[in-house]
């Protein structure tokens, strides 16, 4: 008897899916595992989306508008930098747009590039194309392989930056060098540039081979909403709107991230909030622990635990980690890598889950054993 995967494409039935963090339904979790903001969205978005939803929610009949036109003139003001909407594509997530990227640029007979390590989506997407994945690896240090990304053969490479998950970002001046002599498209996954001190948005205007990918579910506190975007040259702009689906941002989506992009006071403040909370724990840590981390330009910290003996590794992370869920309390582990396995990847959220969080590694340190 042939089974049904057998009837489905080669490569698609070998497919490993993406793991996207766990998403606990019952209540009582300190969630610090997949860098959701702890706060709540600008007070405007529950005012839009009232208004979007009265008489009824008799608007939920129509279509929304297929290219999210409003969203990418709000876009395109909020950033500035001589942008207009011809420069801007919307998406259900930048999980969207990245995987539109994918599918113009990578499939069997074109390779896509990342670096490792960095967001696990990317070699799921390509190989959904049947394409070769180009991996370069970072070494402890993180720093960007800038000559070994210049140099690879690939149509697409995705860099993340800050990078996912160890929050340390890249120079402008690194990425320009790359620019310059990469062959391919470079797209800058900034998902976490809203907590660091540069992004790659004003080097758009002067290579038209970079696209950089931005979301709304970090900064803007709104992962449940599902809008990401891209800002890049306007044939760029042009070759991924033909292949996206028409109507891919629902019409609440649309108007919750128009509500969200227009009050940007409000949300400076919560990124200076969240900003300053990482750096106060990242330095508590390192001074009451002795733990090592990365320094972060995101919203989470990649901590690296260690033992009342100094001793850390795979086993000290997975203590730490059991210890941390025994309280309820959900963080990220990445134990498949040398690169990643001794690291702990904590988001960084509200006062009271910070307190909680760093009060329970306080009391795993005195009595931790290596296991
Ligand atoms: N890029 C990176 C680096 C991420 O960490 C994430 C979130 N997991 C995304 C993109 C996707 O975010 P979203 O689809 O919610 O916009």
């Amino acid at each position: 008897m042939s089974l049904l995967s057998d009837l489905f494409l080669p490569h698609i039935s070998r497919l490993k899916a993406y793991t996207p963090g766990l998403q606990p339904v019952e209540a009582g979790w300190t969630k610090l595992n997949t860098n959701e903001c702890g706060f709540p969205p600008s007070p405007r978005v529950a005012e839009a989306l009232a208004q979007e939803l009265s008489d009824g929610a008799a608007s939920l009949r129509l279509y929304p508008n297929p290219t999210s036109a409003p969203v990418r003139r709000a876009i395109a003001s909020y950033h500035g930098h001589g942008l207009g909407v011809e420069n801007v594509i919307v998406g259900n997530g930048s999980d969207d747009i990245l995987n539109l990227l994918v599918r113009c640029l990578g499939g069997p007979e074109a390779a896509t590039g990342f670096t490792y390590p960095s967001y696990s989506l990317y070699p799921v997407l390509v190989e959904i194309q049947a394409g070769s994945n180009r991996v370069i690896e970072f070494d402890r240090a993180m720093q960007l392989p800038v000559d070994q990304i210049a140099l690879s053969s690939a149509k697409g490479f995705f860099l993340t930056s800050p990078n996912a998950p160890t929050g340390v970002a890249f120079a402008n001046q690194q990425l320009e060098e790359i620019l310059k002599r990469f062959r391919g498209i470079l797209v800058v996954d900034e998902a976490y540039a809203p907590f660091a001190r540069d992004n790659a948005v004003e080097l758009l205007d002067r290579h038209p081979n970079l696209v950089v990918v931005r979301t709304l579910s970090k900064a803007h506190a709104l992962a449940g909403i599902r809008v990401g975007y891209a800002l890049g040259h306007p044939e760029v702009i042009g070759l991924l709107d033909r292949v996206r689906d028409s109507y891919n941002v629902s019409r609440l989506s649309q108007v919750a991230a128009i509500a969200a992009l227009n009050d940007a006071c409000y949300y400076s403040a919560l990124i200076e909030k969240i900003k300053s909370t990482r750096d106060f724990y990242r330095n508590e840590w390192q001074r009451k622990l002795g733990w090592f981390s990365y320094p972060s330009e995101a919203n989470f910290i990649f901590v690296e635990p260690q033992d009342a003996r100094g001793q850390t590794g795979l086993a000290v992370a997975q203590s730490v980690y059991a210890h941390l869920l025994n309280r309820k309390i959900l963080v990220r582990a990445f134990p498949n890598h040398p690169l990643t396995a001794l690291f702990l990847r904590i988001s960084v959220g509200t006062d009271d889950e910070m307190n909680l969080v760093h009060q329970a590694l306080l009391a795993w340190q005195p009595t931790a054993q290596s296991v």
